[in-house]
């Protein structure tokens, strides 16, 4: 029998899909501990223990395996953002590889060689093109800045995170310096109007920066003081928002954004185009890997010129503007509608003339296109982490596209959809992971699927 606070020797031999380590104790439970490495052979303390599973911590590592490297991020344990900053990034691409494989073999029922090599990152460190800085007061009243421990809104603090380029950690520096002399700024339940937030954008390709204060009201104190100190000390911060958001709730950002400083949007160029991207629109926050993603589903799509092409889940139009040039025409679908107007933007301001964008629920608006007898030959899919409706799954398989193109940030959901692809005359034809995210659990897959012949 396992209990609470038992310290066990145990042999790591596998990974989960949250990157934690696992082991089997001499009874066949099966013990979960993070910060740990296959190949490590560890003095675990037992922290809670359920029926078949139990959970601990490792105390000490007793031989450690030959995977492990000396992470380079003082709070890499505590936050919940790298789990893998112990491993080298070889052993990393191998357990991310392996996750896409035991989902679609385990959930989807597929043959785990359809699954390619993966495709590496060339920047490990610093490709965030994105932060989002949760801020608030510790029990002393003293201001915190950092990420959020893992499955946890407790914040560890850090404004030096190795994902960030440099520029995010010296602004979120001067953020900080400049909070600190001022908590009764800082949202607390208490104080529903203070800051929430410290949100960066980054645009790779010419180095502009939007500054994105998410608060509970549209002023605080020394406002002014702080965007004049941001905009003097750095030209390339080219926007300064405050996004409003006075909801208790788990989403970050609230509807209202208002520009105090410079442009509206954060523009990139991406795949040989220029985007605008608002702050509440979506934009792959690792610029250089969004485009091999791309690379691999335009190649996926096999276009000849002559296609109707349905971009669900489009955000900014960015797969398919990328591919415009390639089909007659396009229909991108997206729910945020400043997503939608920065779609219908970078169309124009690229010279697309072919494509039309439609701000709807992916499946509402899919089988309004059915109705309107819309016959696409390729449907590109790219759903947040929750996957498609089944609703989705049955009205695309009804209009019958010769190629469907799969986009996936949870191989999970991506293996549960394809299972119900594969009972409706698609075949899945290939499997590429891409990762766009080193050093964290995440990974994302490219899939092509075919309507059988039948
Ligand atoms: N393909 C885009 C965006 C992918 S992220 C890109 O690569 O940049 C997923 C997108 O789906 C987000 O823009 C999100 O706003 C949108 N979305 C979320 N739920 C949706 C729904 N039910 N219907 C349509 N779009 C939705």
């Amino acid at each position: 029998m396992l209990n609470k606070n038992d310290i066990i020797q145990l042999n790591i031999t596998a990974l989960t899909s949250d990157g934690d380590g696992v082991a089997r104790t001499e009874e066949g439970i099966v013990v979960f501990i993070p910060n740990t490495a296959v190949g490590d052979v560890v003095a675990a303390r037992i922290l809670k223990v359920k029926k078949n599973v139990a959970y601990a911590k490792a105390e000490e590592i007793l031989t450690p395996s030959s995977d492990r490297i000396e992470p380079d991020c003082p709070v890499s344990r505590q936050c919940g953002g790298c789990v893998y900053r112990h491993i080298s990034y070889d052993a990393e691409l191998a357990a991310k590889r392996q996750k896409v494989i035991d989902c679609v073999t385990r959930i989807g029922r597929l043959n785990g060689d359809l699954v390619k090599d993966i495709i590496p990152s060339e920047k490990i460190d610093g490709y965030r093109n994105k932060a989002m800085i949760p801020v608030g007061l510790d029990k002393n009243g003293e201001v915190m800045m950092g990420f959020y421990a893992r499955h946890s809104h407790r914040i560890v603090p850090c404004i030096d995170c190795r994902l960030s380029p440099p520029v995010f950690n010296r602004i979120a520096a001067d953020f900080y310096a400049f909070l600190i002399h001022r908590p009764g700024i800082v949202y607390t339940p208490q104080n529903r109007g203070g800051i929430r937030h410290l949100y960066l954008r980054y645009a790779e390709s010419n180095g502009d920066v939007m500054v994105c204060v998410v608060a509970g009201k549209r002023r605080f104190e020394d406002d002014s003081l702080l965007y004049d100190s941001l905009k003097e000390k750095y030209t390339q911060i080219k926007s300064i928002i405050v996004n409003v958001n006075p909801d208790e709730t788990n989403v970050i950002l609230g509807k209202r954004s208002y520009t105090v400083y410079g442009k509206d949007c954060i523009s990139d160029m991406l795949c040989g185009l220029q985007f605008d991207i608002a702050p509440r629109s979506f934009y792959q926050v690792n610029r250089a890997q969004a485009q091999r993603l791309y690379a691999v589903a335009k190649d996926y799509a096999r276009l000849t010129g002559k296609e109707t092409l349905i971009d669900l889940y489009c955000g900014t139009g960015t797969i398919g503007l990328s591919m415009a040039g390639d089909c007659r025409r396009l229909i991108g679908v997206e729910i945020i509608p400043e997503a939608i107007d920065n779609a219908n933007a970078n169309a124009k301001r690229n010279g697309i003339d072919n494509a039309r964008f439609i701000c709807a629920d992916a499946t509402a608006a899919a089988s309004q296109l059915k109705g309107e007898k819309i016959a696409p030959d390729v449907i590109v899919i790219d759903p947040p982490r929750k996957g498609l409706t089944s609703e989705l799954i049955e009205t695309i398989a009804e209009m019958s596209p010769d190629r469907i193109v799969y986009v996936s940030c949870d191989p999970a959901t991506l293996a549960r959809d394809l299972a119900l692809f594969t009972e409706r005359h698609y075949s899945v034809e290939e499997i590429t992971p891409v990762d766009l995210f080193p050093r964290t659990a995440h990974v994302e897959a490219v899939v092509m699927m075919s309507r059988k012949n039948t």
